[in-house]
């Protein structure tokens, strides 16, 4: 049995040893078209602040580990140009190879979003997506001093925090009024001081054109005008299907790959799994979209489980976040208040500020937000402060099982001085909302 992946990040990776584990004696062939296999963008910051050393630490494995460890023919600087019916085209070593197939997995992941204003491909301008891009932005810094950051969501604050701790002068523009758009505002507030603390943020501020001809020179906005040496455009991303798409895979409301619980997509044999799949949201109970690395590296586990011609399948995620920004965590699982709304959804709400550790001991504040429906099921939970991250986990977990008010409130959370509270704040979140709902 021939099994071709194409993409060699987390879900390709996994995928492709999955299969080798289960079928040692199958041809598995992954085709990459970077240097890197098994790569993790999540560390590019830590890499741009130079917390982590070498790009190379950023790959779990690198290619010779998966070809002479676990067999697996990787192609790394291997281009996937098109898929056909059991073939596929690939620009390797500057000549175009066509390789067959049985079984193929489309883990193509995700790419950045391009800014749109023209002028994107002047020096100095660049998103930060896959880790060859870590290296640029460390190119950069000398001869740098000034940076704008487009887009707050993660990627745009974790850089900001990077960049500035390396003594950049970093002005961060987001055209909404919070950052973080998909958390409520009682959560993005205290983030949103936080940057204003430590950056030159600005909201509700649109970027509207790049200045520089051989470098940029600065950033437009509707309001203002910002000089600046480098650029780090950071306004989302959208999965990579085009591909998929020209091969006739159908593609799902969110632009994603559609797939079935065992990562089957509407081709006989052909797979998807990671940042170009859709997969289930346990909280909606709907398909959607969810570009994290822990549901890639299962999805990726799970696709290869059903190559192999054995059965698992992916329950789907809860779509659970964590980051932060000079000490500040905010974190959040399943959805907020604005999202459920927008799915017609008929909310309850709580949030609370207290302190997340025994109140005779010093630092420890959270305000954490918990979101539920008129029938006690929670719906989602987000938090910023300082014991952010156990509270996500724990609620994360719960939110898996498809937990009520009484699970978030009975649950049994560990209690000790300097890290909880008696009761905790994602319990005090919970009978807060039982109050709303005539519970005594
Ligand atoms: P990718 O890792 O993107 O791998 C896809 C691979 O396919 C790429 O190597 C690409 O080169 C290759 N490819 C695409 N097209 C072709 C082709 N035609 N031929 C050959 N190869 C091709 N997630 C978290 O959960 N937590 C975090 O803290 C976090 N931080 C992040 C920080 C940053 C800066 C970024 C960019 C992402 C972060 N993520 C985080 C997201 C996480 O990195 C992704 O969810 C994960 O990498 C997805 O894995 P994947 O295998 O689906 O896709």
């Amino acid at each position: 049995m021939r099994i071709a992946i194409i993409g060699g990040g987390a879900a390709g990776m996994s995928a492709a040893s999955r299969v080798k584990k289960l079928r040692p004696e199958w041809d598995v062939k992954v085709f990459e078209k970077s240097p890197y296999v098994s790569h993790a963008p999540c560390g590019l910051p830590f890499f741009v602040s130079g917390f982590v050393r070498n790009l190379l630490d950023l790959c779990t494995y690198d290619v010779e580990f998966f070809r002479e460890q676990r067999g697996i023919d990787v192609h790394a600087r291997s281009e996937v140009l098109e898929v056909g019916d059991g073939h596929l085209d690939v620009l390797e070593g500057g000549k175009e190879v066509s390789y067959e197939w049985d079984r193929l997995l489309f883990a193509t992941g995700a790419r950045a979003t391009p800014l749109n204003v023209g002028c994107e491909d002047v020096e100095g301008v660049l998103s930060v997506h896959y880790i060859e891009s870590g290296e640029r932005v460390r190119q950069l810094l000398s001869g740098s001093e000034r940076v704008v950051v487009v887009g707050s969501g993660y990627v745009g604050i974790e850089m900001s925090e990077a960049l500035s701790k390396l003594g950049m002068r970093v002005t961060l523009i987001e055209r909404e009024r919070h950052p973080m758009p998909e958390f409520d505002p009682e959560i993005s507030v205290i983030l949103k001081r936080k940057l204003e603390e430590k950056l030159d943020a600005r909201f509700g501020e649109k970027v509207v054109s790049i200045r520089g001809k051989d470098r940029v020179e600065g950033v437009v906005t509707d309001k203002n005008e910002y000089d600046c040496e480098m650029v780090i455009v950071a306004v989302g991303e959208e999965p990579n299907v085009e591909l998929a798409r020209r091969f006739g895979v159908k593609l799902g409301k969110s632009g994603a790959i559609e797939t079935n619980a065992r990562m089957q997509t509407s081709v006989k044999g052909v797979y998807a799994a990671g940042d170009c799949a859709e997969t289930i949201n346990l909280v909606t109970g709907e398909s959607d979209w969810i570009p994290l690395a822990a549901p890639a590296n299962k999805m990726g586990y799970v696709a290869g489980v059903n190559m192999a011609g054995k059965d698992m399948e992916f329950p789907g995620a809860v779509k659970s976040m964590l980051t932060s920004f000079y000490g500040l965590e905010i974190g959040k699982a399943g959805l907020s208040e604005r999202e459920a709304k927008s799915k017609g959804i008929d909310t309850l709400s709580a949030t609370v500020r207290m302190k997340s550790t025994a109140t005779y001991l010093p630092d420890g504040d959270i305000t954490l937000k918990l979101v539920a429906d008129r029938d006690g099921k929670v719906l989602g939970v987000q938090a910023a402060g300082m014991g952010v991250s156990k509270r996500i986990y724990a609620a994360a977990s719960l939110l898996f099982k498809g937990s009520s008010l009484k699970d978030f409130f009975f649950v049994d959370l560990p209690y000790y001085p300097p890290q909880s509270r008696v009761w905790d704040p994602l319990v005090v979140a919970a009978r807060n909302l039982f109050r709303k709902l005539d519970v005594p």
